[in-house]
């Protein structure tokens, strides 16, 4: 239970469910202590201390307080003082937010070190070494993430003494070259700061923690919080850790592991090891780790334990685990698991290969996987056929396939891609300054680091195609060129294409096929014993589970017999919305005009006579289609003036003509009519129900054609089962004219043909005052859906074709909404009003249809969203559906 008043959890007192209070590492490191394993001795700070020195500016007064009450129970459980001269206590200043967010800072080790402890440590370690070695970290770290020193000083001293010595490694310096580092990164710290690094250990531990609570508020850290819609205002925890050394010799070291392979979700032995190191070193790629296997040979009761409380994680997350783990001197510590990152392709992997060990059930396999996941997969993949020049390998670091420009830096990633260019990111490694550049690219190659290292694990967070440690490729971002093993130079602009599946590493633009995932869903592949089969079978399970309990039904955005039948294919229930104003398109266009010119009611009824049979036979084709499904047909919508040509163009041809004394009639005609439809605002003009209200017969011809397709589907003993939907209607009496003459209409039709018709007659929802007065609107329709494009540009006021140009990319860099109204429904304003039309709709008509079309339909977010609100249907272009089905799914189980 949460207590507001206590601002300091020991280990002991917290578990896995107190993320928003511990943060995600302050949790767990609770919640594997309490299961037993050996977690070295600490305690958290929450997150609500945090929120109130963000808030106030300085820490809440009871906290000083409870770290020190906190501090001297962890002293005398390890007995020994934070610092103390002769055998001082370390410990290790840790952020962690609920969610992991690169930019932040990260961690200082060896806290409590200084000129005086040194000695004691050393002393106490039998190892002089180890004891400076721990020190140069603890003022290396201390000085870049606390004191704000360029971080690139401390790191040149130490090149410069490793090439005074020419030794490669930093474990080839003994403790007289360490000692000697210790005086040089000192005097940085004092040249950089004007003071003394702090001698006084608890005075390093305030600072570490007040350093930990402002960087939550780093650019970095801003920006990731946007790109991951991670609300501003959460703060971050602090773990105070008491250190173990992996640093001690060669029976030491540090690690990282996965439960099983996060990039396939097969078993097995995952992870680096790294001998005579402390943590941050495996991250940053310093020295060369070995696998984790090899630990088995270096020390095998440590490996067995390891892979012991590795399979105890994994059965108590029920997932796959992520860890870090320290060997001390043949002593095994955990300092971090969490519920490991995976590719896209793995979580579908893991969540039914979870649900075969009995560890999960079917509505919990949903949870894991997200649309979004499923909507990478359909992404398509190089092409295996094409004739490739491949020019490195590195690691498959996050899926996709990517093509683009190289560029080496971060700047001219973002500058290069704001002027349209597509980039691959290539650096050396990366770090949270090349956030923005990877953000822009296309894909990200390094030539260093692992699975684990920084550009591995943003890529997959984000999505982003990945190849890392690509070792033969020589990075030189100096001179902005890379060069292969067979000394081809690769310069900047150059085109590269990278393959985040298979680390592959191609010059020049590779030809890309379709993902095996919309092969299935095309009915193209059925599952096998290959590893692209795998992936669908997986895919095939949970969508079948989200089949099974979902509640939306999932309709397509579809106009032709084509886009029905893919639809149909990717499991669509029926159509949403047919536009039928692409039917007026292409050669069909002539008619439009003569509609638009006719001068006389005989000339326009010429027109629609002529348009009638056309759409007659879109119709039949269309119904044929989604035989036994709904289809929605809206009728015409659009302002009449987007079918005549452009106004330029027009009037440069009639000008034109005039000089050349040739026959221009009808042009000049059509110049007029642009004219006179001319409007200021053609989004809020004449169109949708305003069109069917003016110009006499255009939606008596539509519901002509509707009906007349429908009943000769029915002759032929077809099953059509059509709505006809009225665009842009703002009060009942427009829907009820509109309805009238429809009705009139189809019982003409049905007493010429002899044919009974059941057509529903209905209405969008797509104005504000629609959705105020929908009590009253559905007294004359059968059927609501909610146009919520519309809706949103109509409800905020935005033009949908001209914000995200003018003013949304600063409404999202001030945080205004997070994401574009436009992408997600935004639930408090438009979403408010749907959610009450849909209820005043069913009291007024209990058996009304509900649905949504447009944009939003197909956003899994939003599908969420229209799950709550108890609509029947969304509709979403063909594309979306196979998304749509799963987050309908996942918001019903
Ligand atoms: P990050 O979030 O960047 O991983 P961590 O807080 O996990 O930051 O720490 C960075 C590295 O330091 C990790 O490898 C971690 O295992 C190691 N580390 C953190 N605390 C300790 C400790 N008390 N003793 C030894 N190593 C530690
Ligand atoms: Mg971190
Ligand atoms: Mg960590």
């Amino acid at each position: 239970e949460i207590n507001d008043q206590k601002f300091v959890y020991d280990f002991t007192e917290g578990n896995r469910d107190l993320k928003d209070l511990l943060g995600g590492k302050g949790a767990n490191l609770a919640e594997m202590t309490n299961l037993g394993l050996p977690v070295p001795p600490g305690f958290t700070i929450t997150t609500e201390a945090c929120k109130v020195y963000l808030e106030s500016g300085s820490e809440p007064v009871e906290l000083r307080d409870e770290v020190s009450a906190h501090l001297d129970a962890l002293e005398q459980q390890m007995g020994k003082k934070l610092g103390q001269a002769d055998d001082p206590l370390l410990v290790s200043v840790r952020s962690g937010a609920k969610f992991s967010m690169p930019g932040m800072m990260d961690t200082v080790l060896n806290i409590g070190l200084s000129d005086a402890s040194v000695v004691g440590l050393a002393g106490q370690a039998d190892n002089e070494r180890f004891a400076w070695d721990s020190y140069r970290r603890l003022i290396q770290m201390f000085g870049k993430t606390v004191l704000g020193v360029e971080g690139e000083l401390f790191e040149d001293a130490l090149d410069e003494a490793k090439a005074a010595k020419k030794v490669a490694s930093d474990t080839d310096l003994d403790a007289a070259d360490l000692k000697k580092v210790v005086e040089h990164f000192k005097k940085i710290v004092k040249a950089e700061t004007g003071r003394d690094f702090p001698q006084d250990p608890r005075e390093q531990m305030d600072l570490a923690i007040e350093a930990v609570f402002n960087s939550w508020n780093t650019d970095r850290a801003k920006l990731y919080r946007r790109q991951e819609r991670i609300p501003g205002d959460l703060g971050t925890a602090v773990n105070v850790c008491s250190m173990v050394f992996g640093n001690l010799g060669p029976d030491s070291g540090t690690g990282v592991a996965f439960t099983r392979d996060p990039a396939s979700g097969h078993a097995g032995v995952y992870g680096d090891y790294l001998q005579n190191a402390q943590g941050e070193d495996v991250v940053a790629g310093i020295r060369n780790t070995v696998p984790l296997a090899d630990l088995e040979s270096i020390d095998k009761t440590s490996y067995d334990q390891l892979m012991h409380i590795m399979n105890t994680l994994e059965t108590h997350y029920k997932d796959l685990c992520d860890i870090e783990f320290t060997i001390e001197r043949g002593q095994l510590w955990m300092l971090q698991t969490r519920v490991g990152k995976r590719t896209a392709g793995a979580a579908f992997r893991i969540a039914t290969q979870l649900v075969d060990q009995g560890l999960i059930d079917e509505a919990e396999a949903l949870q894991r996987v997200t649309g979004a996941q499923l909507a990478q997969l359909m992404f398509p993949k190089f092409d295996e056929d094409a004739k490739v020049e491949q020019i490195g390998r590195g690691i498959a670091a996050s899926p996709g396939a990517a093509v683009g420009k190289a560029v080496f830096d971060s700047y001219t990633a973002v500058k290069w891609s704001r002027s349209g260019e597509k980039v691959i990111l290539i650096r050396r490694e990366t770090n949270p300054d090349d956030l923005d550049g990877m953000i822009a690219a296309e894909g990200i190659l390094t030539s260093r680091g692992g699975k684990t290292s920084h550009a591995a694990v943003v890529a997959r967070g984000m999505g982003k195609t990945c190849v890392c440690g690509a070792e033969e490729l020589e990075v030189d971002t100096k001179r902005r060129r890379m060069t292969t093993a067979d000394g081809q130079v690769v310069e900047e602009g150059d085109v590269v294409s990278i393959d985040g599946s298979t680390g592959k590493v191609y010059l020049g633009e590779v030809p890309v096929v379709p993902s095996p995932v919309v092969e299935y869903f095309e009915g193209r592949m059925h599952a096998g014993a290959d590893d692209a089969d795998e992936l669908v079978a997986a895919v095939h399970r949970i969508m079948a589970y989200a089949d099974r309990v979902r509640r939306l039904r999932v309709r397509a955005n579809a106009d032709n017999a084509e886009d029905a039948n893919r639809a149909r294919r990717f499991g669509a229930q029926g159509i949403g919305l047919c536009r039928t104003e692409h039917m007026f398109l292409g050669e069909r266009r002539q008619f439009v005009e003569r509609l638009i010119l006719a001068d006389t009611d005989v000339e326009r009824d010429d027109a629609l006579e002529a348009l009638l049979p056309l759409q007659k036979t879109d119709f039949v084709e269309l119904f044929e289609a989604m035989d036994g499904l709904p289809v929605t047909v809206r009728l015409l919508d659009p302002p009449l003036h987007e079918f005549l040509p452009d106004i330029t163009e027009l009037s440069v041809r009639v000008a034109l003509a005039e000089s050349r004394k040739e026959p221009h009639e009808n042009d000049l005609r059509l110049l007029q009519a642009v004219h006179r439809l001319h409007e200021q605002n053609p989004m809020l003009g004449l169109r949708g129900v305003r069109l069917g209200l003016v110009i006499p017969g255009l939606f008596t011809m539509q519901v002509r054609a509707i009906a007349e397709a429908a009943a000769q589907r029915i002759d032929a003993k077809g099953d059509p089962r059509v709505e006809i939907m009225i665009p842009l209607v703002g009060t009942v009496q427009e829907l009820e004219i509109v309805r009238e003459e429809a009705e009139q209409v189809i019982a003409e039709v049905q007493a010429r043909t002899g044919v009974e018709l059941k057509l529903a007659l209905g209405t969008m929802i797509e104005l504000p005052r629609a959705a105020v007065t929908a009590g009253q609107i559905a007294e004359a329709a059968e059927f609501f859906s909610f146009g919520t494009n519309d809706l949103t540009q109509t409800v905020w006021g935005f033009s949908r074709d001209d914000v995200e140009a003018s003013f949304f990319t600063a409404y999202l860099e001030k945080g205004i909404f997070g994401v574009s109204p436009f992408e997600t429904i935004d639930k408090d304003g438009v979403g408010a009003l749907v959610r009450s039309a849909v209820q005043a709709g069913r009291a007024t008509r209990p058996d009304i249809k509900l649905g949504v079309c447009g944009e939003h339909g197909g956003d899994p977010e939003s599908v969420h969203f229209f799950h709550e609100v108890g609509l029947d249907y969304v509709s979403c272009s063909p594309f979306r559906i196979p998304v749509a089905r799963l987050e309908a799914g996942r918001a019903a189980a």
